[in-house]
C-alpha cells in the first residue's frame, strides 16, 4: 500500500511537530501522532516527529524563542517534508515563516475529544493518504503506533512529556434534564445532560477492545522511547470504559512486562468510589510489577448544593470527603504506587449566581479537605461558552454581559485558539467584590502592593482571610436564596450519597 510523491520523486515525507507544554495537563493535539506516524509508515512514507518544549501560554498562540524557531526551520530544511502537522498555533509571523518552507502546514485539530474523526482529518488535510483503507471499522487496530521522536531543544519537561492514550470518551455521566429544576424547559431539545458546563461530545472510536488497544500503545511507547535511568514513563489513560476494566488493564500490563510506568487517570468522584475494591486489588500487583497509578485533576466544582445542581455535577460533599479519605489511605498504604494529584482537586468556586451562603459552604468544606489548595480554588470561576446548558441558564436569568472585565482568564476550558468566552456578570454585587478579592488572594498579590509592614500571621492563610471578607460582606448584605435554589438544595439534601 505505498504512495509515492508525484513530481518530486521518492516517498512522501510527513513531519509532525509537537510543542510540549510545561503544564502537561494542558497538552493538546498530539493524541493522534503515534497513529499518524503509523499510518504514514504503512503507506511507505518517510515520517518524522520532532518536539520542542515551550512554556504554556493561556492565549494558545505560541512565540518560539529565536533559537527554537531556528532549530525547527533547520529540521524542516533537513527533512524536506511535504506535509507538516503541528499541534499548537504559532504567532502569525512565525506561522508565516514555517509556511514559507515548501511544506504544507496543517494544524492538528485532533485531540482527546475528536480522535474518532481521525479518518476525516486525514482525508481532508492529508489527501495523499487516500490509498489507505481509512473507512475500516478497525482502523486503529490495524495501524502500528510509532512514538519515536527527536527533541529539538533542551527544556527538561520535553523529555518527560506525558503520553496520552485515548481509548474512548473520558466520561459517560448523564442525568435526566427533568430531574434538575434549573434546567426544565431550558434545554427543551435534550432529554439528558452532562455537567452543564461540559462540552464533551459523544465519541465512537474505531476499536475492537479498549484494553488491548491501550496495552498495545503503552508497549510500543516503552519499546520505542528511552527514559533516563531512575525516570518513568508517564501515561494519561482516557476512556470511561477502560477505567471500568482497570483490573484487567493492570493485569495485562504486568503480565506483558511493562514496568517503570506511571498511569494517570481522571475519574469522577462517584466512579472512584465505585472502583475502590478494584483499586485495592490492583495496587499490590502494580507494586510488584513496578507500576504506579496517579489520580489527578478531579473536579469537585462546588460544595454548595444549589451551585452544584446548577452545574449539574452530581457529586456531593460527602462523596468528595469519602474519596479523599480513601485516596489518603491508599497513598499511605502504598507509598510510591498510589500517588496523589500534585495540584489537588479542581473547583468552580464562583458562578453568576453565587451567594454569600454558597461561599460560606465552600470555605467550610475546602478547610475540611486536605486535597484542595485553597489559594488555587479561590481563583476559579465559571466560563460560559456557546451552546452549553449553563449558558442558556445565564441567558434566561439575564446574567450574560455585553462585555467582560477585559482581563484574560483561562481556567483551562479554552483549549482551542478560536474558543471565545461569553462574558457574564454576578447577580449579587457583593459577590462581585468578593471575587475580585479572591482573585488577588489566589494570585498572591494581596500583600505586594503598598504594604508597609508584615501582615498578621493569620492573614497569610488565604482561606481565613477570605472567610473574614465573607463575614464582613454578609454583615452588610441581605440574605439571598432564590426559590429555585431552595428547592434544589432540598432535593440534594434528600438524595442519598453514592
Ligand atoms: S465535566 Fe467531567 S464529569 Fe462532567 S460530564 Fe464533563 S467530563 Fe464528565
Amino acid at each position: 500500500m505505498k504512495t509515492v510523491s508525484p513530481g518530486r520523486g521518492g516517498p512522501i515525507r510527513l513531519m509532525l511537530v509537537e510543542l510540549t507544554l510545561d503544564e502537561p495537563e494542558r497538552q493538546n493535539g498530539v493524541e493522534a501522532y503515534p497513529l499518524l506516524m503509523g499510518l504514514g509508515s504503512m503507506l511507505g512514507w518517510r515520517v518524522s516527529w520532532c518536539t520542542l518544549g515551550v512554556r504554556y501560554d493561556p492565549t494558545l498562540r505560541y512565540r518560539l524563542p529565536p533559537r527554537d524557531l531556528g532549530a525547527l526551520l533547520a529540521e524542516i530544511s533537513r527533512r524536506k517534508p511535504r506535509i507538516i502537522v503541528i499541534n499548537e498555533h504559532l504567532q502569525e509571523d512565525q506561522w508565516t515563516r514555517v509556511k514559507a518552507t515548501r511544506a504544507r502546514l496543517v494544524h492538528s485539530s485532533l485531540d482527546e475529544g475528536t480522535l474518532d474523526h481521525f479518518a476525516d482529518f486525514v482525508r481532508q488535510e492529508i489527501p495523499e493518504a487516500a490509498g489507505a483503507d481509512l473507512d475500516s471499522p478497525r482502523l486503529f487496530d490495524r495501524i502500528q503506533p510509532e512514538f519515536r521522536r527527536t527533541i529539538l531543544n533542551k527544556t527538561p519537561w520535553a523529555k518527560l512529556s506525558i503520553i496520552r492514550v485515548v481509548t474512548g470518551m473520558r466520561c459517560s455521566y448523564r442525568t435526566h434534564v427533568a430531574q434538575n429544576p434549573y434546567y426544565r424547559g431550558i434545554v427543551p431539545s435534550a432529554k439528558t445532560m452532562r455537567c452543564s458546563f461540559c462540552d464533551l461530545r459523544r465519541m465512537a472510536m474505531p476499536l475492537r477492545d479498549e484494553v488491548s488497544f491501550a496495552v498495545r500503545l503503552i508497549e510500543a511507547a516503552c519499546r520505542q522511547r528511552r527514559v533516563e535511568k531512575g525516570r518513568e514513563y508517564r501515561f494519561e489513560t482516557l476512556g470511561c470504559r477502560l477505567w471500568r476494566r482497570l483490573g484487567e488493564f493492570v493485569e495485562t500490563l504486568t503480565r506483558r512486562g511493562v514496568r517503570s510506568a506511571e498511569l494517570n487517570f481522571m475519574p469522577r468522584f462517584d466512579e472512584l468510589l465505585s472502583a475502590r475494591e478494584m483499586i485495592s486489588r490492583c495496587l499490590p500487583l502494580m507494586a510488584r510489577g513496578g507500576l504506579a497509578m496517579r489520580l489527578y485533576g478531579m473536579g469537585v466544582e462546588n460544595f454548595s448544593p444549589a451551585e452544584n445542581m446548577r452545574l449539574n455535577k452530581g457529586v456531593t460533599a460527602d462523596q468528595v470527603h469519602e474519596a479523599t479519605r480513601f485516596m489518603k489511605e491508599m497513598a499511605a498504604r502504598w507509598p510510591g504506587t498510589f500517588r496523589l494529584p500534585p495540584g489537588g482537586f479542581s473547583m468552580i468556586l464562583f458562578t453568576p449566581w453565587t451567594t454569600i451562603e454558597d461561599l460560606r459552604i465552600n470555605v467550610n468544606n475546602i478547610k475540611r479537605c486536605p486535597m484542595i489548595d485553597p489559594a488555587f480554588a479561590l481563583g476559579r470561576r465559571l466560563q460560559l461558552f456557546p451552546g452549553l446548558p449553563v449558558t442558556a441558564l445565564a441567558e434566561k436569568d439575564g446574567l450574560v454581559a455585553a462585555e467582560g472585565s477585559g482581563l484574560f482568564y483561562n481556567s483551562g476550558c479554552i483549549a482551542k485558539v478560536d474558543r471565545q468566552e461569553i462574558p457574564w456578570r454576578f447577580q449579587h454585587p457583593e459577590v462581585d467584590i468578593l471575587w475580585r478579592l479572591a482573585l488577588r488572594i489566589s494570585s498572591g498579590h494581596v500583600f505586594l502592593e503598598g504594604a508597609r509592614s508584615s501582615p498578621p500571621r493569620e492573614m497569610l492563610d488565604p482561606l481565613s482571610l477570605f472567610r473574614r471578607a465573607i463575614e464582613r460582606a454578609a454583615a452588610s448584605a441581605p440574605c439571598r436564596e432564590s426559590p429555585t435554589a431552595s428547592r434544589a438544595t432540598g432535593a440534594v439534601r434528600r438524595r442519598p450519597a453514592g
